[in-house]
């Protein structure tokens, strides 16, 4: 079973499943780009339109991997508002320019699209350099588009979660459940909130009402942070936490481009300077655990 992570052909192993794009099952990602800071590339590479996937060469893999060290600091997390990975793909593969590093699925499989040598347009970050300095993780979870009456790309007249005797459960459509690689699969939420089951909490000035991630995906998750750590030591097993109220901010941070950790796209993102505002990895992540993770593994 392969569990390697790759950045300029160098491999770690970061114990759980992890499917790379040139494995049968793999997705490749549709639209790498060369980062402007790394130089071992074709510099045509660096903007679109997006070439064929075999067209982004390393030239030469140990100065690519110690620029790529000097100038990645950050992993970004987001929710990819959709059923599985293999639906984010769908989506991502119908964009000019979208793309991501990892794709997590419900059921804890990880997929690398591409060498991490490369960067992928996921969060622009309010000072547009954010791609640059970073890489990101598609955690496969709906958001509000599971709540019948705030869904828009999914409509539904019932929520996308159901109640049954063992808990809350994700009611997933057939085409999607049959491309989860573990099978059967039942998408239940680590945590839920009383008995309406999903959470609601402000994010860059917006109530964000969704259902938690799987367990799957938070151990999964966990492992992809320490693995990258080894990997891209840049990217400190830190995630923002604010020691004055003993709380982790769900806001845009004051010093987003600096900080060198874990952080999701709302800490990089509130559309300030005329982008998008951004809420993922939304109400329900929980920051705490993946704090107490990090610090477990500290020497
Ligand atoms: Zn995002």
């Amino acid at each position: 079973m392969k569990r390697d992570i790759i950045a300029c052909g160098q491999k770690v192993d970061i114990g759980t499943r992890v499917v790379l794009w040139s494995e049968q099952e793999g997705f490749e990602c549709p639209n790498p780009r060369g980062r402007n800071s790394c130089s071992q590339h074709d510099p045509s590479l660096n903007d679109a339109p997006s070439q064929k996937f075999k067209n982004y060469k390393i030239k030469n893999p140990k100065t690519a991997y110690q620029e790529l060290n000097e100038n990645v600091y950050q992993l970004v997390l987001h929710y990819d508002v959709c059923y599985t990975s293999s639906h984010c793909h769908q989506l991502m593969r119908e964009s000019p320019f979208k793309g991501s590093h990892f794709y997590l699925d419900l059921d804890g499989t990880l997929f690398q699209t591409c060498d991490l040598y490369w960067k992928t347009n996921t969060a622009p970050s309010d000072d547009k350099k954010g791609n640059e300095r970073a890489v990101h993780v598609e955690i496969s979870n709906l958001s509000w588009e599971a709540l019948a009456k705030e869904s828009e790309y999914y409509p539904s007249k019932q929520d996308k979660y159901k109640k049954t005797d063992k808990g809350w459960k994700l009611v997933l459509p057939q085409e999607y459940k049959t491309k989860i690689l573990k099978r059967p699969f039942n998408a239940i939420p680590a945590r839920t909130f009383g008995k309406r089951g999903y959470f609601s909490k402000k994010v860059n000035g917006k109530t964000v009402r969704m259902w938690d991630f799987t367990e799957e995906q938070y151990k999964s998750l966990e492992k992809l942070c320490i693995g990258l750590n080894k990997l891209l030591p840049g990217i400190k097993l830190k995630v923002p936490f604010d020691k004055k109220t003993g709380r982790h901010p769900l806001d845009r941070l004051n010093n987003y481009s600096r900080f060198h950790g874990v952080l999701g796209h709302c800490h990089v993102q509130n559309g300030s300077t005329g982008l998008e505002c951004k809420y993922d990895p939304g109400s329900a992540f929980n920051w705490g655990r993946l704090h107490r993770a990090f610090k477990k593994t500290k020497p």
